[in-house]
């Protein structure tokens, strides 16, 4: 089974400065350190430690060359991610003494997929699965056209907007949302959490664990998050994300996976960074045992 991800792509430089930027002034960095982010990669490379078949469907830049080959250095499928002429989509990180940030982000290629990039998913079946989040254009496209071949959609409504939530809903099978977005959506739509309307929704809440609605059944499956000691939560909701539909797509019954995705993220929060930090499927099966 083949998981097909509709996904952000970033390059994230981390700038540690003496003091956070003023208005006209100019500010050496002590030191720069890059790395792969971005939601869509994070989720993608999540997946493919997990041990699943990963195609990565998105844009990067004439810039963008070393992300490509880091994804596949992970394992992720690379061969549908488009190279356009607008730059790879960028966040650059100021970090204070303090550990206080100032971050500007540059969406870039992100949002700028040709829609002629989503046929591959016209080679999905069933039993795969579209993973969308909202840092791309073309969701709605993706989805339609995903679930068209009996594929089916997971969705992390992050970062957060009303409107982009409001059109993907409709086209998605597993909702994925922290405690934040739980609160904003339930309160845009005026409904429930249990009332939304869609198959099945995942709710993650950090140190308290995560909880599986089924919609159609009115199950609650309710999961503890491991108690550990965290070093950096950045990326803990991607990598819950990636397992999450990797053990899913792999015949896992949704208390095992959502048991997978919870080791997962909390040996991620042990660690600092995000896609290096990802655990691998050995080490969440030995975490596990
Ligand atoms: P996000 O990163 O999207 O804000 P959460 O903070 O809800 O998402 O974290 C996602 C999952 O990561 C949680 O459901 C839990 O399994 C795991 N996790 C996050 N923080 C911790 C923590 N401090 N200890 C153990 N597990 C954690």
């Amino acid at each position: 089974m083949t998981i097909y991800n509709l996904g952000s792509i970033n390059a994230d430089h981390f700038y540690a400065v003496p003091h956070l930027p003023g208005p006209g002034e100019t500010l050496a960095a002590m030191s720069l350190s890059t790395g792969l982010g971005g939601k869509g990669a994070n989720q993608s490379v999540a997946a493919a430690k997990a041990g699943a078949d990963v195609v990565h469907v998105g844009a990067v830049g004439p810039d963008g060359a070393w992300a490509l080959d880091r994804l596949a250095q992970y394992g992720v499928g690379t061969s549908h991610i488009a190279q356009i002429d607008i730059a790879t989509g960028h966040a650059n990180i100021c970090i204070d003494p303090a550990g206080e940030n100032q971050i500007i982000l540059y969406t870039g290629a992100n949002r700028a997929l040709p829609e002629v990039q989503l046929a591959i998913l016209d080679s999905a079946g069933p039993g795969d699965w579209l993973m969308l989040q909202n840092e791309t254009n073309l969701q709605v496209q993706a989805a339609e056209r995903a679930r068209a071949k009996g594929a089916k959609v997971a969705y992390s409504a992050a970062p957060f907007d009303v409107e982009a939530v409001t059109a993907v809903l409709r086209h998605t099978d597993l909702l994925l949302l922290n405690a934040v977005e739980a609160r904003q959506l339930a309160h845009a739509l005026g409904v429930a959490v249990s009332d939304l309307p869609v198959p099945q929704v995942v709710v993650t809440k950090g140190a308290d664990g995560a909880e599986w609605h089924d919609l159609q059944t009115g199950e609650t499956i309710t999961i503890p998050a491991h108690s550990v000691a965290p070093v950096d939560t950045t990326g803990a909701g991607d990598t819950f994300a990636g397992y999450l539909v990797a053990g899913l797509s792999q015949g896992m019954e949704p208390e095992s996976a959502l048991r997978f995705a919870s080791a997962a993220a909390a040996l991620k929060v042990t660690r600092a960074g995000t896609a290096d930090a990802i655990p691998l499927r050995t080490e969440v099966d030995a975490f596990l045992s």
